[in-house]
C-alpha cells in the first residue's frame, strides 16, 4: 500500500478497536490500483459522526450534516464519512438528505461509477460489490445501476464521467453513454460552478480529446453555458488537441482562442461560466499575447505586459494549437533581457517629476506611462536625469 494509506492506517485501527467498520474508499483507491500518485485519502466507516468524534482528540465538522468529519492526526486531515444512503434527489441534484446506514454495500451502492465503488481494507483486500475491478482493468467508466435513475438523481455526474475519461484515459460504457445522451438537459439544474469545476479537470486531464468527444458526441456541450454557439470550434478542437492544459488560465484561454473571441466576448464567456474577475484578466492578456504569437508580432511592449508567467501560458496554448513556431525559453529569455520588468523598475516616480516642477493630476500619469513605453521599448535609458528632461519635454510638447 501506499505511504499515504499507510499513516492513515491508526485511524483506521482506531475505529475497528472501537467495534466499527472503516475502509478507504473513492478516488485514492482507484488511482492506487492504477498505478497514479493519490492526493487525499478517504475514510468510509460505520461509526456515526458523532462516535467518530468521541474516538479522536481533535476532529473538524467539515461537512456534519453529510456525515463528513475531518480527523487531524500528525498534521494531516483525513475526511472521514459515514455510510451513507442518499434520497429524494428532487431537483436532479445532490439529494434532500442523507441517511446514515451501517452498510458498507449500500454506501458503495450510492457512488457514481464502478470505478468509484471500491473500498480497500488495511490488510490490502478489495472490496468489489459492482465489478469495478473489472471496470479499471477493461479502462472503462460505467454508472453504479442504472445510469438514467443515476444521472437523473444528480445530473453532474454527466460532466464527471467525461473528465474521467479525460483523465483516466478511460471509454465510457455503452448505456452509460446513453444515459448521458438522454439527460444531457439536466445539467441546466446544477448550479454552473460545479459544472466549471468539472470542466476545466476535463481540460487539465491528459486525455483531453477523450472526454470532449463524449461531451460533444453525446450533446452535453449544449447545456454547458455560450458552448451551443461554437459546435464546430469545439469538434475541431476535440480533433487537434493532443496534450492537457497545465492550469485554469490556459484552458480559458484555449477555448477562446478557439471560438475566435475578442476582448469583450472572452469577459462575456467567463461571465456566464462564473469566472473570477482575476481569471478574466489573465485570460483576456493571454489572448492577446497568442495573438501576438501567431503573427510573429511579439514586441517588447507586448511581452513586458504579458509578463513571464503568462507568456508561458500564452504560448502553451498556442503550440497546443500549433500557432507557435518559437519555445517558451526563447520567449521568456527576451522578457528577461527587458529594460525593466515593471513600473517599479522605473528610475523615476511621480514624486521626482512633481519635484521637478510638473503638476499633479493626469498629465503626470500620462507622463509617466510615457516613460515607460518608451523605456521598454528601448528609446530612452531608465536614468533618473534622462526620463525627468524627457517627460518635461513630452508634456511641454502635449500642450
Ligand atoms: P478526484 O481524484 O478528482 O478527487 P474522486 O473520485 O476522489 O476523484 P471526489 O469528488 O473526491 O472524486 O469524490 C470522492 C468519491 O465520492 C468518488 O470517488 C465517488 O465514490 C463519490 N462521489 C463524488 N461525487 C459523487 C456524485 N456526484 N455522485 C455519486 N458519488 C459521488
Ligand atoms: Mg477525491
Amino acid at each position: 500500500l501506499p505511504d499515504e494509506f499507510i499513516q492513515a492506517q491508526p485511524i483506521i485501527d482506531t475505529i475497528e478497536a472501537a467495534g466499527y467498520e472503516a475502509y478507504y474508499v473513492g478516488g485514492s483507491v482507484r488511482d492506487t490500483l492504477l498505478g497514479l500518485p493519490i492526493h487525499d485519502v478517504d475514510i468510509a466507516t460505520s461509526a456515526y459522526p458523532e462516535e467518530v468524534k468521541a474516538l479522536f482528540k481533535r476532529t473538524v465538522d467539515t461537512g456534519i450534516e453529510h456525515g463528513t468529519v475531518m480527523i487531524l492526526d500528525h498534521g494531516q486531515g483525513y475526511e472521514t464519512t459515514t455510510f451513507r444512503t442518499e434520497s429524494g434527489y428532487q431537483d436532479y441534484r445532490r439529494p434532500d438528505s442523507v441517511q446514515f446506514v451501517r452498510s458498507l454495500k449500500e454506501d458503495l451502492n450510492r457512488r457514481d461509477f464502478t470505478i468509484n465503488a471500491l473500498a480497500l481494507k488495511t490488510d490490502g483486500t478489495i472490496i468489489d460489490y459492482f465489478d469495478g475491478l473489472n471496470d479499471l482493468k477493461a479502462k472503462r467508466i460505467k454508472a453504479v445501476g442504472n445510469p438514467e435513475t443515476r444521472f437523473n438523481e444528480d445530473a453532474l455526474r454527466m460532466m464527471r464521467a467525461v473528465r474521467f475519461a479525460s483523465q483516466l484515459d478511460f471509454t465510457i460504457d455503452p448505456e452509460t453513454i446513453d444515459g448521458i445522451t438522454h439527460h444531457g438537459q439536466l445539467l441546466t439544474k446544477i448550479a454552473v460552478e460545479r459544472i466549471h469545476v468539472e470542466f476545466v479537470k476535463l481540460l487539465l486531464g491528459q486525455w483531453p480529446s477523450r472526454g470532449l468527444d463524449v461531451f460533444l458526441s453525446t450533446g452535453l456541450y449544449q447545456y454547458c453555458p455560450d458552448f451551443a454557439d461554437y459546435e464546430a470550434p469545439l469538434i475541431e478542437l476535440a480533433k487537434q488537441l493532443k496534450v492537457g492544459m497545465s492550469n485554469e488560465t490556459a484552458v480559458w484561454a484555449l477555448l477562446a482562442t478557439t471560438f475566435k473571441l475578442n476582448t469583450n466576448q472572452v469577459a462575456s464567456l467567463l461571465k456566464h461560466w462564473k469566472s473570477a474577475n482575476q481569471m478574466i484578466t489573465d485570460t483576456q492578456v493571454v489572448v492577446r499575447a497568442i495573438q501576438a504569437i501567431t503573427t510573429n508580432q511579439v514586441n517588447a511592449w507586448c511581452l513586458y505586459q504579458t509578463g513571464r508567467e503568462r507568456l508561458a501560458i500564452a504560448n502553451e496554448v498556442a503550440t497546443a494549437l500549433s500557432l507557435s513556431e518559437i519555445t517558451t525559453k526563447e520567449l521568456q529569455a527576451r522578457y528577461d533581457q527587458l529594460p525593466i520588468q515593471s513600473k517599479r523598475a522605473l528610475s523615476i516616480s511621480g514624486q521626482d517629476l512633481m519635484q521637478a516642477g510638473v503638476q499633479p493630476g493626469p498629465g503626470l500619469g500620462r507622463g509617466l506611462t510615457y516613460l515607460e513605453h518608451q523605456v521598454v521599448n528601448g528609446l530612452l535609458t531608465n536614468q533618473t536625469e534622462v526620463l525627468i528632461k524627457a517627460a518635461i519635454h513630452y508634456l511641454n510638447e502635449e500642450a
